[in-house]
């Protein structure tokens, strides 16, 4: 396992053909932040183009049929992502599985698609206010983990963990360090337990309004290898300031 940071924006659908211009500047940042690992998903439309502008950085996909094709009006393969320039998919995001009703069993079928296809898969987890309330945030994470994870030979290392608590994401609030780091030490477990000693390498990023301001701490935990990072990844401004944070 890489121990650099991995630090990666998703620009969820944001981003025409204007925008490449940030990712170059990212790209040409990266150059000069041999620390950190870099990547970005941008929308489908841009995973092409933002591979020609960018050298160093990774590009990937935020999501994917889990199909090898087909009639399925609309949808993308993990081969076409990766035909596309996609080296890794971002699979089982909270907004996917709250918008399209995407279920553990459906994530899990996803990752397996981006792992057959070559790519690597990062597969988000995390509790909704109320379950944190009620306090469920580790019986849901558990369950996500064990239900949305492939398992095998060799998997363990082609997939990254981004712990995102639905009620942090682009909304301004985040947990503690310590919350984080509770959380995050928790997903170690359930990754040795899925996973055998395979598990203890896996990278788990943390994911839920990061911004440059409070990038290293969020990141100051030993078992958070990095962040996902939503609104503050849009311009290179501000995604830099949290490359450099890390
Ligand atoms: P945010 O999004 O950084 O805008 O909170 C994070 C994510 O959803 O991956």
């Amino acid at each position: 396992m890489s121990t650099r940071p991995y630090i990666v924006g998703n620009w969820k659908m944001h981003g025409t053909r204007a925008m490449l211009s940030e990712a170059r500047a990212i790209d040409r940042a990266a150059e000069r932040l041999l620390k950190v690992e870099v990547a970005l998903a941008p929308p489908f439309t841009l995973i092409h183009a933002t591979r020609k502008e960018a050298e160093l950085i990774g590009v990937g996909a935020q999501d994917v049929h889990p199909a090898d094709g087909g009639a399925h009006t609309g949808d993308i393969s993990a081969a076409m992502a990766k035909d596309a320039g996609a080296g890794f998919t971002i699979v089982g995001h909270s907004e996917r599985r709250t918008n399209h009703g995407e279920t553990d069993a459906l994530v899990k079928r996803k990752a397996q698609a981006v792992l057959d296809a070559g790519m690597t898969a990062i597969v988000c987890v995390g509790e909704t206010q109320s379950e944190r309330d009620a306090g469920q945030a580790e019986d849901v994470v558990r369950a996500q983990l064990h239900g949305s994870l492939p398992t095998g030979e060799g998997v363990a290392e082609k997939l990254t963990i981004a712990y995102e608590p639905v009620w942090a994401i682009g909304s301004g609030k985040t947990p503690t360090p310590d919350d984080v780091g509770a959380m995050h030490g928790f997903i170690r477990e359930q990754l040795v337990a899925i996973h055998g000693e395979t598990g203890s390498s896996v990278r788990i990023l943390y994911g839920g309004s990061v911004n440059p301001e409070n990038a290293a701490e969020l990141l100051s935990s030993e078992e958070v290898g990095g962040a996902l990072v939503g609104g503050a990844s849009l311009t290179a401004e501000s995604f830099l300031g949290i490359i450099v944070a890390a």
